[in-house]
C-alpha cells in the first residue's frame, strides 16, 4: 500500500503514528532498529537518510570512517500494531555518505544486486523464495556462560549433577513434555501463542499461510507465503522479531538456534526457490519430476557450490550439529522428488506454477538476504554454465550402506570447513559484482573469530563426558 515517502508521511498523519522504527540487518543477520519520534520524520529523512554509527555494528565500518546512513525503503513501511503506541516499521538500505552508494556490505543491498543481475541475464526476470523457519519455544531459557560452570541462570546446583546434565542437555526447559508433528491442543501448548504471532505478522503485511507444531517438543513452524528475494528476506526478519517478542509476552523464550536440544530435531529454514520469465514459471518441464532443464541446471549449480553456500546458509558452529543423519535434516548433497534426506527436494505439485525446488540445508541462524542471494548465484552459475546435477536419488539416503553413501558428496561438517570452502570457491558469487572480496573477507573474518572463541569454550557435552574424569 505504501509506494512513496509521501504515502508514508500521510499515513503518519492519518493513523496518529507516534513512533517510526527504522530497521536494518547486519551481515550476521541480526536485526537492528532506531525509533524516531514521528514528528521528526519528514521528506528529508527519505532523501538524506538517518545517520548512525557503522563502527558499532559487527563486521561493518572502522571507527575512523564510521558515519553511515539508513535509507528508508518506503515500500516496506507497515503499521506495527504490535507496539504499545501506534508505530510504523520501515526497512532501510544502508548507504555510505562518502560515496552516496549502497554500502557493499549491506546484506539487503546484496539481495538487490542479485535481483538486478538475474534480470540482466535475460534468462529470468523474477526469483521467488519461500522460507520455512522453524523454532523452539522454551518456558525458561537457561543459556549463557559464566566462569564457574558453562551455565548461568541454571536455577540450582542440581545442574552440576552429570545425570541431570545429560537429561537437560539443551540448557533449557521445555515448554511442554510432549507435542510432536502436527500435535493438537492441549498436547500442543503453543497453538494460541502461534495464533497471536500470526495476527501480529498479518498486521505487518507478512502473509502467513499456516502455523503448526513441529516434530520435537516445544518446536514450531509458521509458514509464510513466498515472495520476491528481497521481500522474502524482509519477511523472515519480521517473522523472527514477532516470534521472539510474542513468546516473550507469554513469559517464554523463542530460539531459532539450529540445534538447541540434544537428540531432538533441529530447526531448519528450508527455502523454496522458483524462477519466472515473462510471467511464466521456467522450472516446470518434461524432465525428472516434471522439471525443466533450466531447473536441473539450477540444482546442479547449488549442488556444485553447496559447501561454500553452507558458510551463509549454516553460519553457526551449532548449524553442524543439526546437519547429521536421522533428524530430517540433510547430510548428503543429492536431489530427489521424494525424499527429505536429500539437500534438494522437489515438492510434489500438479501445477506448473507451483514447480519449485526446496533446499533443505539452510537454517534460521542464516542471514536470509545473504543465504538466499548466495543460493541464487550458485543456481544461476548452474544455468549459465549448464551444470548437470547427475542422477536423482530416490532412496532413503540414510539407509544406504556406508560404502555407497560415502560416494555421495556431503555438506560441510563444521563452520570452519564451510568458511574455508567459501574462501576457495567464491567466484560464482562475484559475477555481476553481486558479492565482492571485501564483503566475503569481512564475513569470513567475523565468523572465524566466532569459531575460534567457541573452540576455546567448554560445552555442555563436555561436562557430560568429562565432568567425572
Ligand atoms: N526440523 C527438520 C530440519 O531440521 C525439518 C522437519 C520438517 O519440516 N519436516 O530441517
Ligand atoms: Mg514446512
Ligand atoms: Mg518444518
Ligand atoms: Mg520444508
Amino acid at each position: 500500500a505504501f509506494k512513496s515517502p509521501a504515502d508514508v508521511l500521510k499515513s503518519i498523519e492519518d493513523n496518529d503514528i507516534q513512533e517510526v522504527i527504522f530497521s536494518f540487518t547486519d551481515i550476521d543477520g541480526a536485526l537492528h532498529a532506531i525509533n524516531y519520534e514521528s514528528s521528526m520524520v519528514n521528506a528529508k529523512t527519505f532523501s538524506d537518510g538517518v545517520m548512525f554509527d557503522g563502527s558499532s555494528v559487527n563486521g561493518w565500518k572502522a571507527i575512523d570512517e564510521s558515519d553511515m546512513a539508513l535509507h528508508p525503503d518506503p515500500t516496506t513501511a507497515r503499521l506495527n500494531l504490535f507496539c504499545s503506541v501506534p508505530t510504523l516499521t520501515i526497512i532501510c538500505d544502508i548507504t555510505d555518505p562518502g560515496t552516496g552508494k549502497i554500502y557493499n556490505r549491506d546484506p539487503r543491498g546484496v539481495a538487490k544486486r542479485v535481483e538486478a543481475f538475474v534480470k540482466g541475464t535475460g534468462v529470468v526476470d523474477e526469483v521467488f523464495v519461500g522460507p520455512e523457519p522453524e523454532f523452539y519455544v522454551f518456558d525458561r531459557a537457561a543459556y549463557g556462560v559464566d566462569q564457574h560452570s558453562s551455565f548461568s541462570n541454571v536455577g540450582s546446583s542440581e545442574w552440576l549433577n552429570s545425570d541431570m546434565l545429560y537429561e537437560r542437555h539443551s540448557l533449557s526447559h521445555y515448554m511442554e513434555a510432549n507435542g510432536g508433528y502436527l500435535a493438537t491442543s492441549p498436547r500442543d501448548l503453543g497453538a494460541e501463542m502461534r495464533s497471536k504471532m500470526m495476527a501480529a505478522l498479518k498486521s505487518m503485511d507478512v502473509i502467513v499461510e499456516k502455523h503448526h507444531h513441529e516434530t520435537a517438543p516445544g518446536q514450531h513452524e509458521i509458514g509464510i507465503k513466498y515472495n520476491t528475494l528481497v521481500l522474502a528476506a524482509d519477511d523472515v526478519q519480521m517473522l523472527k522479531d514477532v516470534v521472539k517478542n510474542v513468546a516473550k509476552s507469554y513469559g517464554r523464550s523463542a530460539t531459532f538456534m539450529p540445534k538447541p536440544v540434544q537428540d531432538q530435531n533441529g530447526s531448519g529454514m528450508h527455502v523454496h526457490h522458483s524462477l519466472w520469465k515473462n510471467g511464466k514459471p521456467i522450472f516446470a518441464g518434461e524432465r525428472y519430476a516434471g522439471l525443466s532443464q533450466t531447473c536441473l541446471w539450477y540444482i546442479g549449480g547449488v549442488m556444485k557450490h553447496v559447501k561454500a553456500l553452507n558458510a551463509f546458509a549454516n553460519p553457526s558452529t551449532n548449524s553442524y550439529r543439526r546437519l547429521v543423519p536421522g533428524f530430517e535434516a540433510p547430510v548428503l548433497v543429492a536431489y530427489s522428488s521424494r525424499n527429505r534426506s536429500a539437500a534438494c527436494r522437489i515438492p510434489c505439485t500438479t501445477s506448473p506454477k507451483g514447480k519449485r525446488v526446496e533446499f533443505r540445508f539452510p537454517d534460521a541462524a542464516a542471514n536470509p538476504y545473504l543465504a538466499n542471494s548466495a543460493i541464487v548465484m550458485a543456481g544461476m552459475d548452474g544455468i549459465i554454465n549448464q551444470i548437470e546435477p547427475g542422477e536423482a536419488m530416490d532412496m532413503d539416503l540414510y539407509k544406504l550402506p556406508p560404502t555407497e553413501r560415502n560416494k555421495i558428496p556431503h555438506v560441510c561438517g563444521s563452520l570452519r570447513e564451510a568458511l574455508d570452502s567459501l574462501d576457495n570457491d567464491r567466484d560464482f558469487l562475484k559475477v555481476g559484482g553481486v558479492f565482492d572480496d571485501d564483503l566475503i573477507d569481512a564475513y569470513i573474518e567475523l565468523k572465524k573469530e566466532e569459531v575460534e572463541w567457541l573452540e576455546k569454550s567448554p560445552t555442555p557435552g563436555e561436562f557430560v563426558k568429562y565432568y567425572s574424569v
